[in-house]
């Protein structure tokens, strides 16, 4: 079974449902980024997305 890269915004942005999945670790960074800047208009790096948002599954 091969891990995937989630990031559960409900954890971090109490009233949104977005989830992102993917086995792609970049491309769940990538999502996670643009929907932290269009929908919460949250600059994140990176590093902070995957330290702080996103969890292995
Ligand atoms: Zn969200």
């Amino acid at each position: 079974m091969v891990d995937a890269h989630k990031l559960d915004c409900e954890a971090a942005e109490s009233d949104c449902r977005f989830v992102v999945q993917s086995e792609d670790e970049g491309e769940a960074v990538e999502l996670a980024k643009s929907h932290m800047r269009d929908v919460h208009e949250r600059e994140l790096s990176d590093d902070e997305l995957r330290e702080e948002y996103l969890q292995v599954v």
